[in-house]
This record gives C-alpha cells, sequence and structure tokens, in this order.
C-alpha cells in the first residue's frame, strides 16, 4: 500500500457558506474533508497535516517559501510515495509552479483544490482530493514534476494555468492539453512532460513586478516600479511580444539600471519572439536586452525570474537560466 501525505492548506475546498454573510469562509478541517473521501483506505494509506486554512488570495511568497519548506520536512521525515496539497484556486498554479522550480524529487507531488465550496450543490473538493491521492500513488506520475489534479485532469505545474473563474475544469494547459486523466481510479499519461528546470533555493528574491500593457500605454509605471528598487520586471506585452513605442523609454530606462525585464505575452496561447523590427516591436526589444518567456503567463512568469534572480545577477546568466531550453533566437543584445 502506497503511503501519501496530504497537507491541508486552505482554499474554496476547505470552505462553507458563512449563513449570516452569505459568502464562503474557512470552516472545514482537514480531518473533516478527509471524511467526506470515503474509500480512500483500499488505494492509499494517508497521512494528514494542516499548514493553513487560508483563501489563496491571502498567499504571500514568504507563506509559499514556509510551505515549501514545511512540505520538504514532512517528505524527509515521513519518506511518503507521493504528496497532496490543497489549495485555493486563484494562485494556486503560482505556488505549485514554484514547487516545481525549486524542488528536485522523484516523488510526485500533486496540488488540488476546489472550485465550489462545502455548501455548494456539487462539492467537487472530495472527489478531487480522492483523484490526487490516487494520482500521487502511482508510480506513472513518478519524475513528471509538479502535478495539478482538478476534475480528473492532470496537468504539468508548468504549463498549466486557471482559465475559469467558476467552472469545474477551470484548471487546463493551453495549446497543449493535460499530460492526462484519471478515469475510475486509474491514471492514465498521454504524453510526456520532461523538459524541466529545477534549481534549490532557500531564499526567494521577490523583488519583481508585473505589468500588462494596453494600447496607449506609456512609460510611467516602468519608471516608477524602477525608481521603487524592483529587481525584475514582467511585461505581458502584445501579440508576439511588442509593446508601443511609448514604453520603449521605460523599458530601457529599467535596463539602463540594472534591472531584468521579461516579456511574455498578454495572449492566452502562444509564445513571444522576435517577429517584428519597428519601434517596440520583440525583435527591438531582444536587441535593447530583454529576455523572452515563451507562453509563460505573466504571473508564472514572475515566479520564474524571482527564482532566476535568487540564483544569478548578471543580465547573460539570468537570460541563459531564464530561457534554458526554449528555443529562443540567439540574442543580440547590444546594450
Ligand atoms: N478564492 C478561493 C481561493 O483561492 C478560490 C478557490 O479556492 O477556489 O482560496
Amino acid at each position: 500500500m502506497k503511503k501519501i501525505v496530504v497537507i491541508f492548506n486552505g482554499g474554496t475546498i476547505s470552505m462553507k457558506v458563512d449563513p449570516k454573510i452569505k459568502a464562503a469562509v474557512p470552516s472545514l478541517t482537514g480531518e473533516e474533508i478527509m471524511h467526506m473521501v470515503t474509500g480512500i483506505e483500499k488505494h492509499a494509506e494517508v497521512k494528514s497535516y494542516n499548514f493553513s486554512s487560508f483563501p489563496s488570495p491571502h498567499m504571500t511568497m514568504e507563506k509559499m517559501m514556509e510551505l515549501r519548506s514545511f512540505t520538504l520536512k514532512i517528505m524527509e521525515e515521513e519518506n511518503p510515495d507521493g504528496v497532496v496539497i490543497t489549495h485555493g484556486t486563484d494562485t494556486l498554479e503560482e505556488t505549485a509552479f514554484l514547487f516545481d522550480l525549486t524542488i528536485d524529487t522523484e516523488i510526485p507531488i500533486v496540488f488540488t483544490g476546489a472550485m465550489r465550496s462545502g455548501s455548494e450543490l456539487g462539492y467537487d473538493g472530495p472527489s478531487n482530493l480522492a483523484q490526487s491521492i490516487v494520482t500521487a500513488s502511482s508510480k506513472e506520475s513518478r519524475g513528471r514534476g509538479v502535478l495539478v489534479c482538478l476534475n480528473g485532469e492532470l496537468n504539468a505545474a508548468q504549463e498549466v494555468t486557471k482559465t475559469n473563474s467558476l467552472s469545474l475544469n477551470a484548471f487546463r494547459t493551453p495549446s497543449f492539453g493535460p499530460l492526462g486523466i484519471v478515469d475510475n481510479n486509474r491514471v492514465i499519461y498521454y504524453r510526456s512532460n520532461d523538459v524541466r528546470q529545477v534549481e534549490d533555493i532557500d531564499v526567494l528574491e521577490t523583488a519583481v513586478a508585473l505589468v500588462k500593457t494596453v494600447a496607449g500605454m506609456d512609460s510611467s509605471y516602468l519608471k516608477f516600479l524602477t525608481d521603487q528598487g524592483a529587481k525584475g520586471i514582467v511585461i505581458e506585452a502584445f501579440g508576439r511580444g511588442n509593446v508601443p513605442p511609448q514604453m520603449v523609454e521605460g523599458i530601457r530606462y529599467a535596463l539602463s539600471k540594472g534591472i531584468h525585464v521579461v516579456i511574455v505575452s498578454r495572449c492566452y496561447e502562444g509564445r513571444v519572439y522576435g517577429s517584428y523590427g519597428y519601434e517596440g516591436g520583440g525583435k527591438h526589444l531582444r536587441t535593447m536586452g530583454v529576455i523572452f518567456g515563451d507562453s509563460l503567463p505573466g504571473q508564472k512568469a514572475r515566479i520564474k525570474l524571482m527564482v532566476a534572480l535568487s540564483l544569478y545577477h548578471r543580465a547573460e546568466d539570468v537570460r541563459d537560466w531564464f530561457e534554458k531550453d526554449l528555443y529562443m533566437e540567439d540574442s543580440e543584445w547590444s546594450n
């Protein structure tokens, strides 16, 4: 029988509607949720721990790092075959990606949550938890990095994003689809995901901001962030990685102060690339010295830049690590 550790860490999965305010608040303990996962003892020996009961909009980078240390400590003490962590769905992808980038293990770590609270019809917490435990117990899940399991779909933390504010299948992988599914308590993978980057870090550089580009945007946010002491800035640019010409000055200013600038796309699918050479086009930004973030959404590129800046300081080193295996064009930085 496989030994699985479940770490309860809040989110809607541990919430019920408070009749006074008529809205969901944290109320279920880990033990109460586990009681609803009936029959799981036939699949795994489960040991539960409570880390927190907070909603995931209350998650901070400090708490993510505490959860990481807590998880590593329990993995060392319990030597489990797999780990399941509950998390509010709002920031789940950020914590899962941080774990994926910084925990070097073959042991499956599976994040799960719920889109409906314990008071709603169709509460999906117990089934998501059951399927996550089955996933964490499967030897097919080993060496796949951190996984996210909701609605019977298995996605890689590296690839997944929350795509819907209310539906049960909110967690999806744009462009490629899920890695696999859980069907009748069987874990089935349809494709591999073996290109991963993992680095052990103790302290996370958190001074990284995220800016979304909109039509007619100027350089004021970028200058503000630079003057406020940001170490890195992620820009969710248009399409292939282009910005309005009025933002170029702000990017140049940030780069001249040694700030690392990553460009990703505000599009839901597709990578950034140096396709356009006009002022503010991806090629122009590239020659100025920006890093390309492939198809990562801004919130995940921010996590990756934090990890990069915890490891490296020189612009070339940060870029080389960030863009490793991303098949980017050779840089012609002229800055
Ligand atoms: N707001 C909730 C949270 O992220 C949503 C959820 O858990 O599904 O904690």
